[in-house]
């Protein structure tokens, strides 16, 4: 089965080809950073019309790139939540039109199930059951996974998500917009243990988060730093480097407590933040002391990307699910409400 996926939920336009026996065969991303990067964020209003822009030409890219005709293309899916709605319609909109014009199905896709199930396109990928760790730029999330579709939040952030965290500490630092990367690079220059940051909710039970202390913390740090010497390079990176480790602390915390109270033993992690190469290594060292193991995205699958949409809306409509007549778009959508993949599983 061959699908076309598009994701257009933020400020990426993502366009990808996947079939369901060969693979993934082609994709595509342009990412609208530079429109965004002047506000310090993303601009909904910009995000809907660049969508409109480059939504097609990347098709028709992806198309020509893996060989394909429009004509060999057995369904479409596309992100239809959550994520900005104006955003969302355009990418909707679309798919829905293309694959009414081509005679075929389309299915809009969880964004979340979307990155969730992102390491299943690579060569190593996990097995059913498992535990996930979501970690985005609007999502902190640990879910228990026991096949497609049946899906168990144990926990969230209470707040703030780790990326959003990221992203606001950039800003302190005077970086760019997204800062997640930015923040990473710096603290690779930074002394670890100068400054001590504290671990969020870790001595509490249970398995929520809470970013937006940390926040404080960090921009008090800033601030007395300032008043104190004057805020040098070096300050930068040790205080980059104290949020990462902090951060990084607490969802390695938290990642082991929900495999131990699930009595699981594989991890995946995914989402924009699971590109941090700190969190990556650390989470490796914790879990393998456990005997656990984990999987993640490629780095270009972290972030938001069209092969996502494209792998989930296949095993969907692989499994015979479609949009009805009336669907539409969920700027907000818990994840707990999608169907499971088999509809004999429904009862
Ligand atoms: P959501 O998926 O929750 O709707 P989103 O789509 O905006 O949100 P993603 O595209 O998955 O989020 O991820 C973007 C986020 O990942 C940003 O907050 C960015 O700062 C963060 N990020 C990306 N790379 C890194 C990194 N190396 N270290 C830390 N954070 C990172
Ligand atoms: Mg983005
Ligand atoms: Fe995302």
């Amino acid at each position: 089965m061959l699908i076309l996926g598009l994701e257009t939920s933020c400020d990426e336009t993502g366009v990808a080809l996947y079939d369901t026996g060969r693979g993934l065969l082609a994709h595509a991303l342009f990412s609208q950073v530079d429109i965004h990067v002047e506000y310090g964020g993303v601009v909904p209003e910009l995000a809907s019309r660049d969508h409109v822009r480059k939504a097609l030409p990347l098709i028709q890219q992806v198309l020509a790139q893996a060989g394909c005709a429009p004509q060999q293309l057995d369904g479409i899916a596309y992100t239809a939540g959550p994520g900005l709605v104006g955003a969302l319609m355009v990418g909707a909109t679309l798919a829905r039109s293309l694959a009414w014009a081509w005679g075929i199905p389309s299915l809009g896709v969880h964004h979340m199930e979307g990155h969730l199930l992102a390491p299943m396109l690579e060569t190593e990928h996990p097995e059913f059951p498992f535990i996930a760790l979501l970690v985005s730029g609007g999502h902190t999330q640990l879910v228990r996974v026991d096949a497609i579709g049946e899906y168990r939040l144990l926990g969230e952030s209470l707040d703030d998500a780790a990326g959003e965290a990221f992203d606001k500490v950039a800003k302190m630092l005077g970086l760019p917009y997204p800062g997640g990367p930015h923040v990473a690079r710096l603290a690779q220059r930074g002394t670890v243990g100068r400054f001590e940051f504290p671990r969020p909710m870790v001595n509490r039970p249970g398995l929520d988060f809470s970013f937006s202390g940390l926040k404080t913390f960090t921009l008090n740090t800033v601030k007395t730093c300032r008043a104190e010497t004057g805020l040098t390079e070096q300050d930068l990176c040790d205080i980059a480097c104290a949020f990462e480790d902090a951060v990084v602390a607490t969802l390695v915390i938290k990642c082991r407590r929900a495999l131990e109270q699930e009595g699981l033993t594989t991890l995946v992690m995914a989402g924009g933040v699971s590109a941090n190469h700190k969190l990556r290594s650390q989470l490796q060292q914790a879990v393998a002391k456990s005997g656990a193991r984990v999987f993640y995205p490629a780095p270009e699958f972290c972030t938001d990307n069209g092969a996502m949409i494209a792998y989930a809306g296949a095993q969907r409509l692989l499994a015979g699910q479609h949009d009805a007549a009336d669907a539409s778009v969920r700027p907000r959508w818990p994840m707990e409400q999608l169907p499971p993949l088999t509809p004999a599983a429904v009862e």
